[in-house]
């Protein structure tokens, strides 16, 4: 585990012991081992912990954007909707694999009894 940074290797969505096997089997779907190490990934379980940053990180994005195009260009609501729901929609989807990974790694780093394998 020494000298694969938790935060790099979740970002890049890679295994937390090794940093070179994917961890997703499908967009959300973790494998069940690392292809490359064979790290048992079936006890990681990530819970809501990304979401809430998720919400957190999109939420305050999209709304000091909202605020700010509404006091510089005064655009009609349904322009904001059409601009900056979508964008938020689009940002948390590109959010999640990555902080998913990051909870993951974080959870085998700090050896939390959840990911703890044996
Ligand atoms: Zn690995």
């Amino acid at each position: 585990m020494a000298g694969v940074n938790p935060f790099l290797a979740g970002l890049a969505c890679r295994c937390p012991e090794c940093g070179r096997g994917s961890i997703f089997a499908g967009f959300l779907k973790l494998t069940a081992a690392c292809p490359a190490c064979g790290l048992d990934l079936r006890r990681a379980d990530s819970g809501d912990g990304p979401v809430v940053f998720i919400v957190l990180i999109v939420g305050t994005v999209a709304c000091f954007g909202v605020i700010v195009t509404d006091l510089t260009m005064h655009p009609p609501i349904w322009l904001t909707l059409l601009v900056w729901m979508p964008f938020a929609g689009l940002l948390s989807l590109g959010l999640m694999r990555p902080l998913k990974g990051v909870m993951v790694a974080l959870q085998f780093h700090n050896r939390a009894s959840e990911a703890r394998n044996g």
